[in-house]
């Protein structure tokens, strides 16, 4: 049960249900037969709920591995007591090669000169350096072109200071289905592996599905899968929410720190794009602004949820702070009583039968669940877990 507990220092906060990571982490975790392993994206911070909780919870609930972006994201779990395997999705400036391999962070690789330098602080440091080999099947991002996966295993593999771990790709359309780029990218993936095996290179772990791809596409699971948004609760894709049951574990909460009815006329916000419509509207202040992530782009264009009903927000996001109005004829919405200071405001999630969804928000600011959670989590919110 939600606590609606706000921290002692401030009246805006995240919630993030442990118990629902858990659930959705052995979901995904039953997709999978027994021996492929699971890896969590938990990167950005877990897409905003908190990396260390986040992976400990989902380690617990079976999770294998875990994938970051960054050095830094990586050093935190370790400095946060995870012992479990953490690979780097990218690669990262020369300089953090020590660290990589000081805190057993495995990089993915791409680059010839990255990898035998990173082979050499290996050597260096008496260690072997593990890597993932990526391999650009069509997204365009990162990885070595699949005409070329022979010759680039071939010129790195001198190197002792160096070991394959893994081969993986990363899909663009695994959500559309019966995609052709889709089968494409598989097609290039899994004859890459098959050549690089029939030259006698050890590839380690084979792996490409993310989220929409272990949901969708069972037969390319291989030897893991790295899911990533659905273990927030969330669907990449209209695609997958009829083939899995998630529960989202974010809600975004606040309190209302004052309340006034202005006369009929006066605005609210910078460039007062709201007026006061009618006589008794309230207007209360809520304590989150675009510099807790919630985006400026919502201004006049998103619902909060206060004393269990719907209500609009309206005026400008601010920096610190935004204003919803109580309107006793609003007509698109329920009644709502009266607000008063310290009232609980739900930004995202759910308070009694209503719920706003990341999905809602991130359609009314044009933008997909994945940086809604983000923002929320990336900037100044503090987090309370459930
Ligand atoms: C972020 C990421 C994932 C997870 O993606 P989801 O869509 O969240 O499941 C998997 N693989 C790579 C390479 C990624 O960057």
């Amino acid at each position: 049960m939600p606590s609606f507990n706000n921290p002692a220092d401030r009246w805006a906060w995240i919630e993030v249900d442990l118990n629902a990571i858990r659930k959705n982490t052995r979901a995904f975790k039953s997709l999978l037969a027994p021996g492929v392993q699971m890896m969590c994206a938990v990167k950005a911070d877990a897409y905003g709920h908190g990396a260390v909780e986040c992976t400990k919870v989902m380690h617990s609930a079976g999770a294998d591995q875990f994938a970051v972006a960054t050095v830094k994201e990586g050093v935190e779990l370790r400095k946060a007591g995870i012992e479990w395997p953490i690979l780097m999705l990218n690669e990262c400036p020369f300089e953090a090669l020590d660290t990589l391999l000081e805190y057993d962070i495995i990089p993915a690789v791409y680059d010839t000169e990255f990898a035998l330098a990173y082979g050499e602080r290996a050597v260096a440091a008496n260690k072997v350096g593990k890597y993932h080999l990526a391999i650009d099947t069509g997204m365009s991002r990162i990885g070595v072109m699949p005409q070329d996966v022979l010759e680039f295993r071939h010129s790195i593999e001198f190197h002792r200071g160096i070991e394959c771990a893994g081969t993986f790709t990363h899909f663009a359309t695994a959500d559309v289905i019966g995609d052709w780029d889709f089968k494409q990218q598989s097609k290039r993936f899994m004859d890459s592996v098959g050549r690089l095996r029939d030259a006698g290179y050890e590839v380690g772990l084979v792996h490409c599905d993310n989220t929409p791809g272990t949901v969708l596409h069972p037969e390319l699971h291989n030897d893991m899968c790295r899911v990533g948004i659905g273990l927030y609760g969330l669907q990449p894709s209209e695609t997958t929410a009829p083939r899995i049951a998630l529960t989202p574990a974010m809600s975004v909460r606040a309190r209302v720190m004052r309340v006034a009815t202005p006369g009929v006329g006066e605005g609210v916000g910078y460039g007062m794009t709201y007026r006061i419509p009618r006589p008794n509207t309230q207007i209360a202040t809520v304590p989150i602004g675009y510099a807790d992530g919630l985006a400026r782009s919502l201004s006049n264009n998103m619902d909060v949820i206060v004393n269990g009903a719907r209500t609009r927000q309206v005026g400008r996001i601010c920096m610190d702070q935004f204003m919803f109005a109580v309107d006793p004829n609003m007509r698109a919405y329920r009644q709502t009583e009266k607000v008063k200071v310290g009232d609980l405001v739900t930004v995202m999630g759910r308070d009694g039968d209503e719920e706003i969804t990341a999905d809602e928000i991130a359609r009314r600011r044009d933008t997909i669940n994945y940086e809604v959670t983000c923002n929320f989590g990336s900037m100044r919110l503090d987090r309370v877990f459930v």
